[in-house]
């Protein structure tokens, strides 16, 4: 999966851009700015919005763009990131500024007074099999929210495409013993899957959207909160 360029979809057209084109691309947009302009006839008080590029720092594959209201505090972040990516067992989570060792920021700042300060952040997910996902400002607009809620996804990587350990197909499960005791991908196809000989750890699960695949006891949905 890592010689393939990874695309994404934009939420507003629809349409299918490579990660290294979307931040361009979701700045031009037609219809993103159609929702823009809507949504600055609107009520809502004006506020300073940040554009997110959110990666997984070493699955490069897995990344968002969000757009994150300046008054919602990062606590909000921490559970849209547990929602669409990483809960597996309600572990501990932390933001940081320099990542493992760095300053830790509470969860109770606002996004504008973090990153009118630094431009990228790092989280935390679980201190044992943990997930790190770095956070970057790529942008930022004064004007009204899209939606009533203190985040939106403006786009997502579209699954990647892995095959499976045994043959060429392309793999929609993942056997986790194979991962911790095997050293192997542990990918599999729908028929290697079904006599898979392994189930010291379950049966195989369905491969989701999320970095967080084969870690711990994370079995998806991988859906975003809203
Ligand atoms: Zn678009
Ligand atoms: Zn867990
Ligand atoms: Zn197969
Ligand atoms: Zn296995």
């Amino acid at each position: 999966m890592a010689n393939k360029e990874s695309r994404g979809i934009c939420i507003f057209c629809g349409e299918a851009f490579a990660k290294r084109s979307m931040t361009k691309h979701l700045t031009g947009c037609k219809k993103h700015q159609e929702v823009i302009e809507t949504a600055n006839t609107g009520k809502a008080k004006d506020e300073t919005l940040y554009h997110l590029l959110i990666q997984d720092v070493y699955l490069k594959n897995f990344w968002l763009h969000l757009e994150m209201n300046g008054n919602a505090k990062l606590k909000k972040l921490d559970e849209y990131l547990r929602d669409i990516w990483l809960e597996c067992c309600g572990h501990m989570s932390q933001f940081s500024i320099g990542g493992w060792g760095g300053d830790e920021i509470a969860m109770s700042k606002s996004a504008q007074s973090i990153f009118d300060r630094s431009s990228e952040l790092v989280h935390i997910y679980d201190f044992g099999t943990s997930s790190e996902t770095l956070i970057k400002v790529v942008g930022k607009r004064t004007g009204k929210p899209l939606s009533k809620h203190p985040i939106m996804l403006m786009a997502r990587n579209e699954m990647p495409v892995v095959t499976c350990m045994e043959c060429e197909q392309t793999a929609r499960w993942l056997c986790s013993e194979c991962i911790y005791e095997h050293d192997e991908s542990g990918y599999l196809c729908d028929e290697h899957a079904k006599n898979h000989p392994h189930d010291n750890y379950g049966e195989p699960i369905e491969l989701v959207n999320s970095p967080r695949m084969g870690m711990c006891g994370y079995e998806g949905p991988a859906e975003p909160p809203y």
